[in-house]
């Protein structure tokens, strides 16, 4: 663990400083925006395949549900902790504004490598966070979803094992599930797709020929392979990928379909997590060969570091936190990064990328499509009636297209930078929801209220 990540929440909540001063909201809303709502921390006891018992420990952040029912994925990573969780629930809030859902946000996290565990271990391990946590979810209350290496599978195991508590069968409890369990069309490649949406809107903006524009992707997980696919498919050139064990680089741009089934093919059928990695020799199988790599294809393998580093129009970090520190942004050349990932770029880089003048499309923008197809799956499971998949891709495009041109709009409008932007919009409609509550100006100095 790293100091970064146990400062991750305080460095987080910096970000409503900057934003209160061009938003219309109440100190005393702000102050409540300051305090996660309830924390709940559980030990999941699991029987492991050799038979002895293992206790896992996770948590669930409830930070603010004064939109809606607290929503927000389930991440299961040996990195989990609370500050993490804390932040990620309160960006979830943040999120969901920008978004303009009526949802808060939450979050949760289990500390496990689950590439370790078989399958019949990561089910039981999924069934049981459910089993600590069911007071605290419920389709009224707070719903999760998939995160970092937690998938489709894993919310159906989690759907079922909630409905036999409740002795009903409750789809609409979490998201991101398989589409025969009541899962949406379109859920998948959501979150790649919102971030695609919004490169298509800066596309508009800035003029850009696709096939003039040099991409690096961090992350080739679910949100990261979808983003590069959609790209590559338009023409742009997607010159970068990586996964956690490393990545490649080639100038005249990668075969992203066959990256992507190159890396997913170590993947029995079923199976979660793939083995495989994008630096991986598709010629030998090593990181480290001397096979003539480029007439396969693939580039030269290079670090996460140095990918981050290159000199790409577009950088696009879709893995962790904490990637663009005040230790490297400095050195990041790309003119615009749009942010994937939760969290990858903290306070100090941020005021470096703007003296660099770094467009930054962020987090809580560039990745919300993925929560706002949940929120299509929340409501088609609520009402019993499904959507085709081009109506689900035709509201998601709706909504990016306009919360993206409203942020850009306030960016210009204030000078300040795009995160601010997409922070001033969260605490303009939290704030508004907050104070429909009453403040002291209502309760004390008998202000109208309306
Ligand atoms: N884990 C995703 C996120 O960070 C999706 C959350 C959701 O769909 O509720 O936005």
């Amino acid at each position: 663990m790293t100091t970064g990540q146990d400062n991750i929440f305080s460095d987080a909540i910096r970000r409503l400083d900057g934003a209160a001063t061009f938003a219309e909201i109440d100190g005393e809303a702000l102050e409540k925006l300051s305090h996660p709502k309830s924390i709940l921390q559980v030990s999941i006891p699991v029987r492991m395949d050799d038979g002895s018992l293992r206790v896992f420990q996770g948590y669930r952040v409830r930070y603010d549900d004064t939109r809606g029912p607290t929503k927000g994925g389930i991440r299961f990573h040996p990195h989990v902790n609370l500050s993490e969780v804390k932040a990620l629930a309160f960006w979830m809030t943040c999120k969901c504004a920008v978004v303009g859902i009526p949802f808060g946000g939450g979050k949760g996290g289990v500390i496990v490598d689950p590439k370790k565990l078989s399958r019949m271990e990561l089910e039981r391990l999924s069934r049981g966070f459910i089993e600590q946590v069911a007071d605290f979810i419920g389709p009224e209350t707070d719903i999760p979803a998939p995160d970092v290496y937690t998938n489709a599978m894993i919310m159906g195991w989690m759907m079922d094992e909630y409905s036999k508590i409740c002795r009903q069968r409750t789809p609409a409890v979490i998201t991101g599930k398989p589409i025969p369990l009541g899962g949406s069309l379109g859920r998948d490649d959501a979150t790649g797709r919102g971030a695609y949406y919004c490169i298509k809107e800066l596309e508009k903006l800035k003029d850009w020929q696709p096939a003039n524009v040099h991409v690096a992707v961090q992350g080739f997980g679910n949100a990261g392979q979808h983003v590069a696919r959609l790209l590559h498919a338009d023409g742009y050139r997607i010159v970068a990928i990586s996964d956690s064990r490393g990545g490649i680089f080639r100038a005249e741009g990668l075969d992203v379909p066959r990256a992507i089934q190159l890396k997913n093919q170590g993947r029995a059928v079923g199976a979660v997590y793939s083995g495989r990695s994008v630096c991986e020799c598709p010629v030998c199988g090593d990181d480290d060969c001397n096979c003539s790599r480029d007439e396969a294809g693939t580039g030269d393998v290079i670090t996460n570091a140095q990918l981050l580093e290159l000199d790409v129009d577009v950088l696009i970090p879709a893995a962790l936190e904490n990637q663009i520190t005040a230790d490297n942004a400095g050195r990041t050349k790309a003119p615009v990064v749009v942010e994937v990932a939760n969290g990858p770029t903290t306070s100090g880089a941020d005021e470096i990328l703007a003296k660099l003048d770094t467009l930054v499309v962020p987090d809580i923008l560039a990745n919300a499509g993925g929560v706002t197809v949940s929120y299509f799956e929340w409501a088609q499971n609520r009402a019993g009636y499904y959507w085709t998949q081009d109506e689900v891709q035709d509201r998601l495009k709706q909504i990016m297209a306009r919360e993206f041109n409203a942020i850009y709009e306030l960016m210009t409008n204030h000078g300040i930078n795009m995160r601010t932007a997409a922070y001033v919009q969260a605490l303009n409609r939290i704030g508004e929801a907050i104070e429909s509550q009453g403040t002291s100006r209502y309760f004390l100095n008998g202000a109208d209220s309306t």
